[in-house]
């Protein structure tokens, strides 16, 4: 082999389409709504925020490097032993820990057609190849999930409920899932947008992390909880596997001032619940009026909801972004997620709601 003129990643990390966030502005416009990233209308609790500026005075320190608090209010919240906690800077980091703990080269990782981008970001950074199973109805399909398991197969990444399609699979669904999965296969259940969810066929997957050996969920702050800026997330697991992401994880991944936050946050339920019931009002607001526009609306359980376009010049989801964009209400557009004629929108204040559609009527020449 010829001699490197320069230092080359492994091969996967060329690969890897880096993540593109949700737009944050939009030129020549002094007020915008971001709708873009799934953040919350409501912000975070006045608690957490008093927590986090309590922490100002003691920068200098680091944190605890084992986030001892936080581990034991989530445990509290959710009646989970603190000693089964992970912490990190945001899912995405616990994602990526996952993907390095248990993918390496000559590995496959699954995730489904739709399936949030980090999966396959994860997946090639750990040197493994990502699998896609194919979506029925916007929707993971299991079987599908079991026919792309191959003997190289080590993760199974699946979001429920779905970012950016809003679709969830049952619990009945996952556990068959579980079932049929090899043992040694990790089933990743992330659960992002759980909170939200109004669902009694719906369970974030904590029952089944708690009876098995190779099932974790991760949960985040930056949804509900209004603390995106933080970065701070948790995944639950069985012990050998919190201990092998223990041993990989940077020593002090989670800062203080977001330790102490999420603390102040995991104690204030009524901010969770006013955020779960603006949202609760507003997606069935904005499914009904959006789909009596004539565009078609995938059912969503989370705190965004995705919007069809028709392909007729004027009135794509290119065409409406534009619109929408000169008037500041930023939604996401999903080209990199396989959806180009889609636009995903977070359910955001009454203001912003209202005006999405009004603008979306504008679109399509029709009275809102
Ligand atoms: C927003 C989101 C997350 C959360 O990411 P953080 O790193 O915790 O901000 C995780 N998974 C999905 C599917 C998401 O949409």
């Amino acid at each position: 082999m010829p001699a490197l003129q320069r230092p080359e990643p492994r091969a996967g990390v060329l690969k890897i389409q880096a993540y593109v966030p949700g737009k944050s502005s939009a030129p020549g416009v002094a007020k915008v709504h971001k709708l873009s990233s799934n953040e919350t209308p409501l912000g975070p609790s006045p608690q957490a925020v008093a927590a986090y500026i309590g922490e100002a005075e003691r920068l200098h320190d680091y944190p605890d490097g084992a986030a001892t608090a936080l581990r034991e209010a989530i445990g509290r919240a959710f009646g989970l032993d603190p000693a089964r906690i992970v912490c990190g800077a945001g899912s995405d980091e616990l994602l990526n820990l996952v993907a390095h703990a248990y993918l390496g080269p000559g590995d496959e990782a699954i995730h489904t057609t739709h399936g949030f981008l980090v999966y396959p970001i994860a997946t090639l950074a750990a040197g493994a190849t990502p699998v896609v199973a194919p979506e029925t109805n916007y929707t993971a399909d299991v079987d599908t999930i079991l026919a792309a398991v191959s003997e190289r197969t080590k993760v199974v990444f699946l979001a429920n409920p779905n970012n950016p399609t809003g679709t969830y699979v049952p619990f009945d669904e996952v556990k068959r899932l579980h079932r049929a999965l090899p043992p040694h296969v990790v089933l990743m259940l992330d659960a992002a947008y759980a909170e939200y969810v109004r669902r009694n066929d719906y369970e974030a997957g904590i029952e089944l992390v708690a009876t098995s050996e190779n099932v974790v969920m991760c949960r985040t702050f930056s949804k509900i909880h209004g603390l995106a800026a933080l970065r701070l997330g948790w995944l639950y697991g069985p012990p050998h596997i919190v201990d092998a992401l223990n041993r990989i994880r940077g020593p002090f991944n989670v800062n203080a001032p977001a330790i102490a936050a999420g603390v102040a946050a995991m104690g204030d339920a009524a901010h969770v619940e006013r955020s779960r019931a603006h949202n609760e009002r507003w997606l069935a607001w904005l499914t009904e009026e959006i789909g009596r526009l004539g565009l078609a609306v995938t059912p969503s359980v989370g705190n965004f909801l995705l919007i069809h376009f028709p392909e007729a010049k004027g009135r794509t989801a290119k065409d409406a972004d534009a619109l929408l964009t000169s008037r500041g209400l930023i939604l996401r557009r999903l080209e990199p997620y396989r959806l180009p004629n889609a636009l995903r929108m977070t359910v955001g204040s009454e203001e912003a709601n209202r005006q999405v559609v009004a603008t979306l009527a504008e679109l399509l020449g029709k009275s809102a």
